[in-house]
């Protein structure tokens, strides 16, 4: 860290910060519960033009590119490949007011903390809004980082809703440039380093009273469809012993996919979101039933290992009931590992600054996933009150908020002058 640079002085000012916080929460969904502000709904497009203003008043040059991520720029003193920060400030619906908000407003409050007090950055320092984050109802998560990243593609753009919208067309409804959002890719090695402050959306930091998580890598991720195909009999006359039930194979194969989750040696979790069965009547066996189900870790041989053997479990157990099941694996994400060199900058970030902090996975995605592809990339979490995320409970306290920010802005002073590596 160049000496000269007052870590104490990049302290933000709590009440901006809380200031901010409550002016953003005002933007939400009146007919949805919590605190809801879905990609290309009103609120968001409200929301975005106050955060565009917010970067304004923070002395950020504002942009909003194609993809509709909005961008404050910092100029720095030569140029180069930028140091960024940011976040998104969509939500689920039904979410709260802290996932991926903290990471804006966080990013804005430490660009206007190291401007105020004439720390001189030499890289461009840009502060990013990201376009919706959270998966949506086009079945895609991360629009905005994708672009950046240049994996958005036609193929998602042509991902329709419901009511037949394609994604691309949203888009453009909302005033973005999605044919151009294809081509926006930023380029391998055209970021000096990405560093983002994020909630921690689980229980760890809490439960060992540590207010920083320096994230080591964000969770994989492995969805996998089974369809069981038994035998439809009369429910009042086919013994017991002679069934081939679907639905009580798939029942099994969800308690084994608990299992696995259970036993995982390393970060791992799994989860059934859905299970349907047919015909759906009291007085038929079910001849079918399907579950969907996902499995996450930050440890790619595990995640790799767990298809296996999930596999041959569901299929070893279904044939003992005479039932068929079919197995349909998409890989939705692989693990992605935070750079080394900028695991060490937040710790000795937290460490000037006299701030526990200790290593955590991200079981959650994040645009950092995606950011990762164009340089070093870093997270630092702060507490989620009871792990509580994705609902209006979600909590953080704004002195856990204002520590993170601190170390955020002591970050990116110190990345600034760093030589890192992947
Ligand atoms: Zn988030």
């Amino acid at each position: 860290m160049p000496l000269h640079l007052n870590t104490a002085g990049l302290a933000p000012v709590a009440d901006r910060l809380a200031a901010d916080l409550a002016a953003l929460s005002e933007y939400a969904d009146p007919d949805a519960p919590g605190w809801s502000r879905e990609v290309f709904s009103e609120p968001y497009r409200a929301e975005r033009v106050w955060i565009r203003d917010r970067m304004r008043d923070a002395g950020l040059e504002t942009t909003t590119d194609a993809a509709g991520n909005v961008v404050g720029r910092l100029p720095g003193t030569h140029g180069g490949p930028p140091l960024v920060t940011g976040s998104h400030t969509d939500t689920v619906h039904g979410g709260g007011r802290f996932d991926g908000i903290v990471g804006v407003l966080g990013g804005i409050e430490a660009a206007r903390r190291i401007r105020e007090t004439g720390t001189h950055l030499a890289h461009d320092l840009l502060v990013v809004d990201f376009l919706g984050e959270e998966a949506n109802r086009f079945g895609i998560s991360c629009m905005g980082s994708r672009s950046l990243a240049g994996i958005l593609t036609p193929g998602h753009l042509a991902r329709t809703d419901s009511t037949g919208l394609r994604l691309g067309e949203a888009m453009q409804n909302f005033g973005a440039d999605p044919d151009r959002a294809l081509g926006l890719g930023w380029g391998a090695n055209t970021m000096h380093a990405y560093v983002e402050l994020h909630v921690e959306q689980g229980p760890l930091l809490e439960q060992h009273g540590i207010p920083i998580g320096v994230v080591t890598a964000i969770a994989g991720i492995e969805r996998l469809l089974a369809t069981f195909r038994g035998r439809a009999d009369h429910a009042g006359t086919m013994p017991m012993g002679q069934r081939h039930d679907a639905l009580i194979a798939a029942a099994e194969a969800v308690l084994t996919i608990e299992r696995v989750g259970c036993g995982a040696p390393v970060h791992g979790v799994t989860t059934t979101g859905r299970i349907e069965s047919s015909p759906g009547v009291y007085n038929i066996v079910p001849d079918e039933a399907k579950i969907w189900a996902e499995t996450r870790s930050v440890d790619h041989t595990w995640l790799s290992g767990v298809r296996h053997t999930l596999a041959g479990q569901i299929a070893g157990e279904a044939a003992q009931r005479g039932v068929e099941v079919d197995v349909e694996w998409l890989n939705d994400q692989d693990p992605v590992l935070a750079s080394r060199s900028v695991q060490d900058v937040i710790a000795q970030a937290a460490d000037t600054l006299g701030i526990p902090w200790m290593p955590v996975p991200s079981g959650a995605g994040h645009d950092a996933a995606h950011m990762a592809h164009l340089g070093p990339m870093g997270m630092i979490f702060i507490p989620s009150r009871g792990g509580r995320s994705h609902c209006p409970e979600e909590w953080t306290d704004l002195s856990q908020l204002v520590t993170g920010t601190h170390v955020l802005a002591t970050t990116l002073a110190q990345l600034d002058g760093s030589v890192l590596s992947p």
